[in-house]
């Protein structure tokens, strides 16, 4: 048993966020553990890229009239990871 250690977690956010969008399309579903729900909607809480990735989500899926797991491809994924990163790179744009 590990004891409760309070780490700062700062500097992982890229990896939180890739995380985080791969579970966007189970948590649409409805198909997340109750614990991953949980720290999925505490990430959304504190990470507005994540916010409106799910919200750009919600919108395709009106648009579509409906998404499977099975239509985010990896690539997908990829692509809005990558935009993830221009986005923090390039926040105010031009
Ligand atoms: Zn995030």
């Amino acid at each position: 048993m590990l004891p409760r250690l309070r780490l700062p977690l700062r500097g992982r956010r890229d990896l939180v966020c890739q995380e985080a969008v791969e579970l966007v399309t189970d948590y649409l579903e409805g198909t997340l553990s109750r614990a991953d729900r949980r720290r999925f909607e505490a990430h959304l809480a504190v990470c507005p890229h994540c916010t409106e990735y799910l919200a750009q989500m919600r919108a395709t899926i009106e648009l579509t009239g409906g998404l499977t797991a099975a239509d985010l491809t990896p690539q997908m994924q990829d692509e809005f990871i990558a935009l993830y990163r221009q986005w923090r790179t390039g926040q105010n744009g031009t």
